[in-house]
């Protein structure tokens, strides 16, 4: 054979286990079905603006070998990730926190904080009689309490997933962090940050030196390439590589809707989410914010935005969100006993481990791998 892998996806998983096999003397080819390489961190310049073309992307880990990997391949800038809900006009700080409970119930200490959730808790607390939440809604209330969950939760999780709150597995608001302290940053992690000159950087950087071919779809000839390479690892749907042979899996799907402004400052944040079920988008993402601080904002003219419209995932459609319910997780769970019989492929990332898994997660994947 002519490689010792073949790498099917030029996302970060891919990007990363090529960095560290070429690392180790391997040699690899990796193909990519898109006209570029870096998945869903793909940026492209628009205005002098890097704009994250699959959605917004924020890099954050605790993890201090994956801190100093990335960052023994690009800069990173001091980005802090601090959202702003718009509930019908009025404007909250996320994650939930004394500047948000300030706002919706004019507390001002912890102390007036901890005792107005206590009591939005109350109902959830009862009628859960100590068992564990079951659903979205039942974890929220107890999380949050009736207020923020009916204003800043139901009508966006309820877009965003196109399911009801009592349909939704608990985990997904488990990421949303609750504290008594005037703090706005999203993350709970040590590290966070954009790469200078955007996640291309990255990318390339990873990849530098290794053979790469865009616009390769592994299963348009799929006979050739299971012969370039000794070992496969596959980065694509795990349903497609079987054949979709037990059913399809199912995702959630966003639209991004791009606009260039002609104004240096739309929103004044990089990330605004409208929590209100009236408002078709989930969010806006105004690019100029991730890399741009303070005064240095106006150097640049303009501005670009992107309205995300969730999606239901039809056949044909970037695949974005896996959908982790019981239906899901049984198929899974059947495509996955088939890959751990195959022993000559390595399946990895987002799509073929079917999980919502953000950046930190895909390279922790690959250095334990490795
Ligand atoms: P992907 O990036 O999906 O890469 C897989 C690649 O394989 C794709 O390029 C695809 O085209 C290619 N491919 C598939 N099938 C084939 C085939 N048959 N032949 C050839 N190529 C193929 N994470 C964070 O840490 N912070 C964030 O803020 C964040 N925001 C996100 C926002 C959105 C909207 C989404 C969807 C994800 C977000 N993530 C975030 C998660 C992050 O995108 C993923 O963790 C990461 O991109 C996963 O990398 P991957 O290589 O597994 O998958
Ligand atoms: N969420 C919410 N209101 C918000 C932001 C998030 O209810 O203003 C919920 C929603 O269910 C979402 C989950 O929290 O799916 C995780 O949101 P996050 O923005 O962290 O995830 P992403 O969409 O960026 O992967």
């Amino acid at each position: 054979m002519k490689y010792d892998y073949l790498i099917v996806g030029g996302g970060l998983y891919g990007a990363t286990f090529a960095y560290l096999a070429r690392r180790q003397g391997k040699k690899c080819l990796l193909i990519e079905k898109r006209p570029h390489l870096g998945g869903n961190l793909y940026c492209e310049c628009v205005e002098g603006i890097n704009v994250h073309k699959y959605g917004a992307h924020i890099f954050h880990t605790s993890n201090r070998k994956v801190w100093d990997l990335v960052n023994s391949i690009v800069e990173f800038n001091r980005y802090t990730n601090s959202p702003i809900a718009n509930y019908k006009g009025k404007l909250y700080n996320l994650p939930f926190n004394m500047n948000t409970f300030c706002r919706m119930w004019n507390v001002t200490t912890p102390q007036e904080a901890t005792a107005k959730l206590e009591e939005q808790r109350k109902a959830a607390m009862t009628s859960l009689q100590g068992r564990e939440p079951r659903n979205l809604e039942e974890q929220a209330k107890l999380l949050i309490g009736e207020d923020i969950y009916e204003q800043l939760i139901k009508g966006y999780t309820e877009k965003q997933w196109g399911r009801k709150c009592t349909e939704l597995p608990a985990f997904i608001i488990k990421r949303l962090p609750v504290r008594l302290v005037f703090d706005n940053n999203y993350f709970n992690d040590k590290y966070q940050g954009i790469p200078v000159g955007g996640y291309n950087r990255l990318i390339e950087g990873l990849l530098q030196e290794v053979e790469t071919v865009t616009d390769a779809d592994f299963f348009a000839d799929r006979k050739h390439w299971e012969n370039v390479a000794d070992r496969i690892v596959y980065t694509g749907k795990i349903d497609e590589f079987y054949d979709y042979r037990f059913g399809y899996l199912e995702y959630r799907t966003v639209r991004f809707s791009q606009k260039t402004l002609d104004t240096p400052n739309y929103q004044g944040n990089a990330v605004v989410n409208y929590t209100d079920r009236e408002i078709p988008y989930t969010r806006i993402i105004e690019h100029k914010h991730f890399e741009t601080f303070g005064d240095d904002v106006y150097r640049l003219p303009k501005t670009v935005i992107s309205e995300e419209y969730p999606v239901e995932w039809e056949i044909g459609m970037e695949p974005y969100y896996p959908i982790n319910d019981d239906r899901n997780m049984k198929l899974y769970r059947k495509y996955e006993t088939l890959a751990e019989n195959d022993s000559d492929v390595v399946f990895g990332g987002r799509l073929a481990e079917y999980k919502y898994y953000d950046m930190h997660h895909i390279i922790e994947n690959v250095l334990k791998l490795f």
